[in-house]
């Protein structure tokens, strides 16, 4: 017989569901907990800990293409991000939205994003300097609120008293006409940095117009891991381009550039990737003229992962994998004149 105020418990009916024991008995006595009352409420509590995870809702990513603008199988931004969506379509824990012909009509689908990729035309055509400052501001308060931001080719080039600020905070820096240089050449990517944009992926070389001499935070070189005021700075992809390629010509305006010609020697970063102050993730990935490069399992991959790690989802062991279709790279092309 169990003393005045306090009261034994029974084992509970076994049921389907796990449910929580009731705090107080019907005559709201103290109960004492025996241990295995105690091991039913932290399994039952540890149960729904799991089931809260499992449904967690799927992070947001969004591919934005900006407009056409270049030849066919250039610059096919629209095409790119299609590609691009169907590889991460089978995600688990992502879900990819992609935006055609640049900015939405309506912000919800940014504001409610948890990574936002940018692969556009740059400079006066940017789609993040359109309509005065307003669209700079927004993604900066997206920024400030962690969501993640890739830039892919023309879109890490900006204006420095445009937007070279804002992308250095989001990203760790941009191309800068006349300080950055836009050779089409061929770097080998022989080994890469334990991070998880570079899981599953093997060496590589592939010919494009690859940006290289960023202007990088703090005058980093942008070749070797950094810290700069909170900021973690990772190259990605890093090559040396040869003395040819650094005499030009560039592709626009052609060069060469003495400070570029200077450096011989150097290794370049092509990717890297950031973490900011604030939490948020960014990378930088400046190939991506030519469409057919989607083509080569490295070089798609290496971006499908950096999507994947904007977004805050884990990056699988062996990185995503994708396979193509034979005619995905001829889908969804922008209709274009052959000039
Ligand atoms: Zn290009």
């Amino acid at each position: 017989m169990a003393p005045p105020g306090t009261r034994n418990w029974e084992a509970p009916e076994k049921t389907e569901a796990c449910t929580l024991p009731a705090i107080l008995p019907e005559d709201n006595t103290v109960p004492i907990l025996t241990l295995s009352r105690l091991a039913s409420l932290a399994f039952c509590l540890l149960a729904l800990v799991s089931n809260a995870v499992i449904a967690a809702p799927p992070k947001k990513l969004v591919l934005m293409a900006g407009k056409p603008s270049h030849p066919p199988r250039m610059h096919e931004f629209n095409a790119g991000v299609q590609l691009l969506a169907g590889c991460l379509d089978i995600t688990p824990g992502l879900e990819t939205t992609y935006l055609l012909n640049g900015w939405p009509d309506d912000d919800a689908v940014l504001r409610e994003a948890d990574a936002i990729v940018f692969y556009m035309d740059g400079l006066n055509r940017h789609e993040i300097v359109q309509q005065g400052r307003s669209r700079l501001d927004l993604i900066d308060e997206l920024a400030d609120r962690g969501v993640g931001l890739g830039f892919m080719h023309f879109a890490v080039e900006v204006a420095p008293d445009q937007a070279g600020r804002e992308l250095t905070k989001w990203i760790g820096g941009h191309y800068e006409a006349m300080f950055s240089c836009n050779p089409i050449w061929e770097p080998e990517f022989k080994s890469f940095p334990v991070h998880p944009i570079t899981r599953g992926v093997h060496p590589f070389t592939i010919k494009d117009e690859w940006y290289f001499n960023m202007r990088f935070i703090d005058g980093l070189s942008g070749n070797s891991q950094a810290a700069v005021a909170g900021l973690t700075f990772t190259p990605i992809l890093v090559a040396t381009p040869s003395d040819d390629v650094r005499d030009g010509s560039y592709v626009h305006p052609k060069g060469p550039y003495p400070h570029i010609v200077e450096q011989s020697g150097r290794p370049e970063a092509m990717m890297w990737a950031v973490e900011r102050p604030s939490g948020g993730r960014g990378f930088g990935f400046t190939g991506g003229h030519f469409h057919d490069n989607w083509g080569n399992d490295d070089f798609r991959k290496v971006v499908l992962n950096a999507c994947l790690w904007a977004a805050e989802v884990e990056v699988p062991a062996e990185g995503v994998a994708s396979t193509l279709s034979p005619t995905a790279l001829d889908a969804n092309l922008d209709p274009k004149k052959k000039r």
